[in-house]
């Protein structure tokens, strides 16, 4: 009795093997894999179960279910299959029937979801070979650590680092786009901060800052990225692997620290090897992705881009929130990376914080997050009001938190820096290595001086703080295109103006 309300299997298994093969695909990590397969799955055992009561009458209508479904969610070489198995099926009864055999002696209706299960449990196999031969489930090893740092763990100051993505250098915002940042910089001078004045990063990408910056080494000196894999995909997930494989932090956990990631909704860059890690429950990027690569979910961002553009905000300010509210434990001081997805596009929020609609080439001809003022169909003054109103609303929580945190622990390092520039210009250019940098180092004043950039952080600071000696760099730079992170090229930069 109860049978015939069960679920038909084909529906969630076939969602399944297109939501791990989408993944597969993807640059995404395995935790932002579970909330999507899940919704979907979940809406798949409820199709299923409405296909199995229709089915018992109205044959065609579950067929047509099933295959509605597959094209929602842009499965559509599954969707195709529904109908071939349910239309052979259907000549087949014709041709019996004209042929006035006997009629067949299984139902025709049980026989195409046999043929569908079938289909189904073999794409299922599939997907989940390539899955688990792809690298996107990675087993990360025993973190290296090149050199003890001889701490005393009780008194040593905590360590919070804040990565404000896509952050101009205080130069291009004046020149480029024509706002005095000055404002924002004595704020951050009252509170203890020096501003390099002319910081830049050693690559343009958010992965190769954080991965050369965390191994304190140039990309082509990490043992993980010494051979690039084949295609974005892998060669991005190389990056994220060198990340939570890099010895800082596991450096400054074996002296005593806790270690904190502060994720962002990009989780290809969040430090999963940390001993703690806060997360917005935001939409994530590669959610962001399979609403854009699904018939349904296309059509839900393309009538409404301001969904999309709310969980960004959202999500955005849970992480400055997560870094305000951060503090020393009894006895043990705290390494954080809090990664704040802004003032990198999208531009979503007014000066004041109010919301700030979505451009309109969203999504349809840019990405939410493409940054390439050619790209965006707006003028390059719309850019600079968008990209200096959000700046503004940032600079304000910045304040507001740092000063959370400082009230929590007054003696903590903090610095506040860039992977890149805004890298409104198609690239390679010198903006795209411009950055932010400004660090509040205690009873080391001065310590980056104007001309740091992220490969010599920790190497300064475990020196200055630990009495560590590890190597410093010669300054170069390396630009890396959109298509293949770790091929990257050298670029020489015009000296500062
Ligand atoms: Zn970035």
């Amino acid at each position: 009795m109860l049978r015939q309300f069960l679920p038909e299997p084909y529906l969630p298994a076939l969602t399944t093997a297109w939501g791990v093969g989408l993944f597969t695909a993807s640059t995404a990590p395995l935790q932002d894999l579970w909330r999507p397969l899940l919704i979907g799955v979940g809406i798949a055992v409820v199709l299923g179960v409405i296909v199995r009561v229709v089915a018992q009458r109205h044959r065609w209508v579950a067929v047509a279910i099933g295959a509605a479904w597959m094209l929602a969610i842009g499965a559509w070489p599954f969707a195709l299959l529904v109908l071939l198995v349910a239309l052979w099926r259907a000549a087949v009864d014709g041709i019996r029937a004209r042929q006035a055999r006997s009629p067949v002696r299984e139902a025709a209706g049980d026989q195409v979801t046999r043929i569908l299960r079938a289909i189904a449990a073999a794409a299922l196999a599939v997907v989940v070979f390539s899955l688990a031969t792809s690298g996107a489930i990675r087993i990360d090893g025993p973190i290296v650590s090149p050199a003890a740092l001889d701490v005393e763990a009780p008194s040593a100051p905590s360590i919070y680092l804040v990565l404000l993505d896509g952050y101009p250098a205080t130069d291009t915002l004046e020149a480029d786009f024509g706002f005095d940042n000055s404002a924002f910089l004595d704020r951050l001078d009252e509170r203890g901060f020096d501003v390099a004045s002319s910081s830049h990063s050693n690559y343009n990408r958010t992965l190769l800052t954080l991965a050369s910056m965390l191994h304190m080494e140039y990309l082509e000196e990490i043992e993980e990225l010494g051979t690039p894999s084949d295609g974005f995909s892998a060669q991005t997930r190389q990056l994220s692997a060198a990340i939570n494989q890099s010895p800082v932090p596991g450096m400054l956990a074996d002296a005593g620290y806790r270690t904190v990631a502060i994720g962002s909704s990009y989780g290809e860059a969040t430090l999963v090897s940390a001993d703690e890690i806060v997360d917005s429950p935001t939409m994530t990027m590669f959610e962001e992705q399979l609403l854009r690569y699904t018939t349904l979910g296309a059509w839900i961002i393309g009538t409404w881009p301001e969904l999309v553009a709310e969980q960004h905000r959202r999500g955005v300010l849970d992480t400055t929130a997560a870094f305000g509210a951060l503090a020393r434990e009894a006895g043990a001081p705290t390494f954080a990376l809090a990664h704040v997805f802004s003032p990198h596009t999208p531009f979503v929020f007014n000066a004041d914080g109010s919301p700030r609609p979505p451009l309109g080439c969203y999504p349809r001809s840019c990405g939410l997050t493409t940054p390439e003022l050619a790209r965006l169909g707006i003028s390059a003054d719309e850019y600079a009001d968008g990209l200096t109103a959000q700046v503004t609303y940032l600079n304000d929580v910045l304040v507001e938190e740092i000063d959370r945190l400082l009230e929590a622990d007054p003696d903590a390092v903090v610095i506040l820096f860039s992977d890149h520039g805004a890298r409104y210009e198609d690239g390679p250019a010198d903006e795209h290595f411009r950055t932010f940098f400004a660090a509040r180092t205690p009873a080391q004043d001065g310590l980056f001086g104007d001309h740091v950039s992220p490969i010599d952080v920790f190497p300064r600071l475990f020196q200055a703080y630990f009495g560590a000696t590890l190597p410093e760099h010669e300054y170069r730079a390396a630009w890396a295109p959109d298509d293949a992170p770790l091929e990257t090229t050298p670029v020489e930069l015009t000296p500062d103006r």
